[in-house]
């Protein structure tokens, strides 16, 4: 079978923007697809050279604003564009447009016997930019009428269930004449795995223009080689990932897929975003990934769901490692070790005891924060916007509890040699401390504080900006994912990352 190739969708206002760009990713694509729609309306008058400039095989796609496209002077005026680039195709391989993307209802007999006379291939395209489409089998039969044309489907999925519908169709798909897309951030496995799917080929978008679609979400090439090693993609690679919601920013695909290079495994790690953790382990048993990280906010249900829970999952209540043996999911926690092993590192501290500490939160981390808290011997208060949750955590281990606000200033002010932050506030943010991205902000910092952000996106939070200004030494949670990645690592290959 075919590798699958990579294809960059060029959607610049003009066509010297477009070279300009290819030129940049030129060493790590395929082809080009040239998309006239997005031209300013001068700029198509040059259509028909840009393959001999553009030097890579090219596809002329001219996109209804229906279908997720620009286009909108009608299909009269699109005929006759379609017309204009692909007139008097030359022999010359370099000078023509190698494919033509037509979409499934777009039959002009003319230009379809001028398309086959010339030699160039039709992509014949079926897009649904809201909802998933059913008997995927089906519609690709009835979309390919010769052996010459490439049938595409392209949908908007509503869950993770969609995506494994299209996994699984391409299972017993015989060729890799086809290409299958799940379109927004669920469909990101998609683009990954499109040599899973026998896919004819993946779309990407240089990253200067992948907001002119964001709807797409397509990756950059550079993303696709570098963190995932694209080219190295086969049959035989070994699936493993990360699931949450939304999942906007995570470094566990760097970190876990750099370790695979480096070792020379045939793996890679990918993220598969759900809003519902039956959904993603569901897609993970289907597509036979064999490990994967959960983040927020399915740490809970995980613990609750594992077919086989260890010590630290039971005790904590939350997990974020699952590993398949045998078709069953075993559960581990690897975020208590990666907390307690950065912590000690910054500090210089063998232990807590005599350590007066506040954990800022009671959610899923946090959960295994108290965990490692007291085991190294800590005395601790809970703070949490919902007092409940605070209360039912902090009597697992006889610690005090309060209110994330103002009135429990001086509360907060007892439990000061180190705050750990792990509530979710402050993720993102560039701005300066404020009540909205602040968990402590009616806190005021003495300077002997340490303070632990457990966030590592940014890299200094509003909060610690604010401490670290008062003199209090603070530290961000990027250790503490480097470390409980470390051991996922261990748990899913039984190899050290580090060694
Ligand atoms: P989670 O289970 O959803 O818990 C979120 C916590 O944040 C809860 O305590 C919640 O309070 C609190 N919270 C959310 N929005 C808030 C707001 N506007 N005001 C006050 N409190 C708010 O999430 P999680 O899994 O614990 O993760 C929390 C954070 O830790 C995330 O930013 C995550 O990226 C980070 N994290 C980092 C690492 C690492 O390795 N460095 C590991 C795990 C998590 P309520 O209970 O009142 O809703």
């Amino acid at each position: 079978m075919e590798p699958t190739k990579i294809c960059l969708t060029l959607s610049g206002k003009t066509i010297a923007e477009n070279l300009a760009v290819l030129d940049r990713y030129r060493p790590y694509i395929d082809i080009a697809e040239l998309r006239v729609d997005f031209l300013e309306s001068d700029e198509r008058l040059h259509i028909r050279e840009f393959p001999r400039l553009a030097g890579v095989p090219c596809i002329l796609t001219i996109r209804r604003q229906i279908d997720g496209g620009k286009f909108l002077e009608g299909e009269a005026a699109r005929t006759i564009l379609f017309g204009k680039a692909l007139a008097f195709q030359q022999e010359d391989k370099d000078a023509k447009f190698e494919y033509v993307d037509f979409e499934e209802d777009f039959h002009i007999p003319s230009l379809q016997d001028a398309v086959h006379a010339f030699g160039i291939r039709i992509i014949r395209s079926v897009h649904d930019m809201r909802n998933p489409i059913h008997s995927l089998r089906e519609r690709l039969d009835n979309l390919k009428s010769n052996e010459y044309e490439i049938p595409k489907i392209a949908f908007m999925p509503h869950s993770l269930k969609d995506v494994q519908r299209m996994f699984e169709t391409a299972k017993v798909l015989k060729d890799s004449n086809h290409i299958l897309v799940a379109m927004g951030p669920l469909g990101v496995p998609t683009r990954i795995l499109a040599p899973r799917l026998k896919n004819f080929l993946t779309y990407t978008s240089p990253a200067e223009t992948v907001e002119n679609m964001p709807e797409l979400f397509h990756l950059d090439p550079l993303t696709l080689k570098n963190t995932y090693h694209f080219s190295d993609i086969n049959d035989s690679t070994e699936l493993y990932g990360i699931t949450g919601w939304p999942l906007n920013a995570t470094s566990s695909p760097e970190l876990h897929n750099e370790a695979y290079v480096k070792k020379g495994m045939n793996k890679v790690y990918i993220p598969f975003r759900s809003e519902n953790f039956f959904d993603a382990l569901s897609f993970a048993s289907s597509l036979g990934i064999k490990g994967f990280s959960i983040t927020i906010p399915h740490k809970e249900t995980a613990a609750n769901t594992a077919d086989v829970v260890d010590e630290k999952v039971s005790a904590i209540g939350a997990s974020n490692t699952f590993v398949n043996r045998d078709g069953r999911w075993f559960a581990y926690n690897t975020d208590a070790s990666g907390f307690a092993r950065s912590l000690l590192e910054f500090t210089g501290l063998k232990n807590l005891n005599h350590k007066k500490v506040s954990i800022i939160g009671a959610g899923g981390a946090s959960r295994a924060i108290a965990y490692a808290v007291h085991s190294l011997g800590g005395k601790a208060c809970i703070f949490n916007r919902t007092l409940s949750k605070a209360k039912e955590l902090a009597s697992m281990y006889d610690f005090e509890y309060a209110i994330l606000d103002s009135s429990s200033a001086s509360l907060l002010k007892k439990y000061n040699d180190i705050i750990i932050q792990t509530t979710s506030k402050g993720m993102g943010s560039k701005e300066a401390s404020n009540p909205d991205n602040d968990p402590v902000y009616f806190y005021d910092f003495k300077g002997k504080e340490v303070l632990f952000d457990i966030i590592y996106h940014p890299t200094v939070t509003p909060v610690m900006r604010r401490a670290a200004e008062c003199g209090c030494r603070v530290i961000n949670g990027y250790d503490m994912l480097r470390y409980q990645g470390y051991e996922q690592f261990e748990l899913f290959t039984g190899e050290s990352m580090t060694n």
